[in-house]
């Protein structure tokens, strides 16, 4: 029997290829495999449901089960591949060996703690949130409580802020700690990131900004963020949001090109590995890795493409990033490179920021509050990701 096409992962990277693929392909085997439950979800959604106060399953669009039938997979969940031979085509799970024809690495990012976490706090009262199974669990914790959870939230990145907009929204005490003096030090200058702390602050979120957390103990029932200042803030649960690092380990260990930034490919998504490719958080696609959905999902386009014969390179557009903090939204599109100055205009929290050249060209943009209504018109002047 032909070995089939073998997706790994079964987030929007690999689920959104199986569907693409299907459409092109009815009749060919494709197998799925995932480590986690498998089911259909969009993972922006996870930062969005405490304010709604929407139950796991409310995001679950379809069960794996459902999937498989939907599409014709084989869908294996709960089950993590060891290693990689691309020499034999094979992939390892535990003794078995799995031959597959050609193999789509979607497996991801993973969430970068800080600190280490003791496993008997882990999923318990110090969570990550960066899947469907991760919101389950978290979710699970507050609710026990059956009041309003005081929450310490460490890292004012995307996925920090919003969960702390989204937690406050819920009605939970919130307080959000970072070294950066501003939250989305990556994505916004600095006179943005203190226009939305400002916001945050006024929605009652308890900002500890320019500190880092040095130890995290607990008595029982409370929890303590030792800070470096030298104060603590006590809570019931913990959600760390440091920030991601691509899965790479499968793919590096097996000798295919890789770095901090993913498994390397080329514009047709291609690794260094004949007959395997990159998708998504993982890859690192032509020097870039957006780990954002409008890249994701324009590589999963161009490589259904390929995968059924019309062999096609992607192209990124000047997609800019919206962040989901309802209090002050936000919208940047960050220059790939420094700026020759940033041109910032506005009042109060409604800001817009112009990056540009020496030549005064546009680079990049960031928007706050009202501005964000600008996101069309500048996204349309600005350069491409990728041309
Ligand atoms: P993942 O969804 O992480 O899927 C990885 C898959 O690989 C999983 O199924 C996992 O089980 C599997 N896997 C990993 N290792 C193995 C193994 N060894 N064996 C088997 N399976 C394995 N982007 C936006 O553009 N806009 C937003 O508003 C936005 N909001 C976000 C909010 C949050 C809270 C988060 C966390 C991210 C957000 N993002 C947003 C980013 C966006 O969601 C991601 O870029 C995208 O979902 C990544 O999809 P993926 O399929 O590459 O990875």
């Amino acid at each position: 029997m032909n070995a089939p096409l073998t997706i790994l992962g079964s987030g929007m990277a690999g689920l959104g290829l199986a569907r693409q693929l299907r459409a092109r392909q009815p009749g060919r085997p494709i197998t799925l495999i995932t480590a986690d439950g498998g089911d259909e979800y969009a993972k922006p959604l996870l930062s969005t449901g405490f304010a709604k106060r929407l139950a796991p399953g409310a995001l679950a669009t379809r069960s794996a089960l459902a999937v498989a039938d939907e599409l014709q997979l084989v869908v294996r969940t709960y089950t993590r591949v060891e290693a990689l031979d691309p020499a034999a085509r094979e992939l390892h799970i535990g003794a078995e060996r799995l031959a597959y024809s050609e193999l789509v690495i979607a497996t991801g990012a993973a969430p970068q703690p800080p600190f280490a976490i003791d496993a008997a706090l882990r999923h318990r009262r110090v969570f990550t949130i960066n899947d469907l199974d991760d919101y389950r669990a978290f979710h699970a914790a507050l609710t026990a409580l059956e009041r309003p959870a005081r929450v310490a939230i460490v890292g004012a990145g995307l996925v920090g802020c919003e969960y702390a907009n989204d937690l406050a929204a819920g009605g939970h005490g919130v307080a959000l700690v970072a070294p950066e003096s501003a939250p989305l030090a990556r994505l916004l200058p600095e006179p943005l990131g203190r226009a939305l702390a400002g916001e945050l602050a006024a929605a009652g979120i308890d900002l500890h900004l320019g500190r880092s957390v040095t130890a995290l103990a607990h008595d029982g029932s409370d929890l303590r963020l030792a800070l470096d200042d030298g104060h603590g803030l006590d809570a019931d649960l913990v959600l760390v949001a440091t920030g991601l690092a691509p899965r790479r380990e499968l793919a590096h260990a097996a000798g295919l090109e890789t770095s901090a930034a993913g498994i390397h490919t080329d514009r047709q998504l291609r690794t260094s590995a004949p007959g395997i490719y990159a998708l998504g958080d993982v890859a690192c696609v032509d020097g870039i890795n957006a780990m954002y959905v409008q890249p994701l999902q324009a590589s999963v386009k161009a490589l259904a493409a390929t995968l059924a014969g019309t062999p096609s390179a992607v192209r990124y557009g000047p997609w800019p990033v919206i962040v989901k903090t309802p209090c002050c939204p936000v919208v940047a599109l960050p220059p790939r490179t420094a700026p020759a100055r940033w041109r910032i205009e506005g009042q109060g929290s409604d800001l817009t920021a112009l990056a540009e050249d020496e030549n005064e060209r546009l680079m990049g943009f960031a928007l706050t509050g009202a501005c964000v209504r600008r996101k069309v018109e500048l996204a349309r002047a600005a350069p491409a990701l990728l041309i």
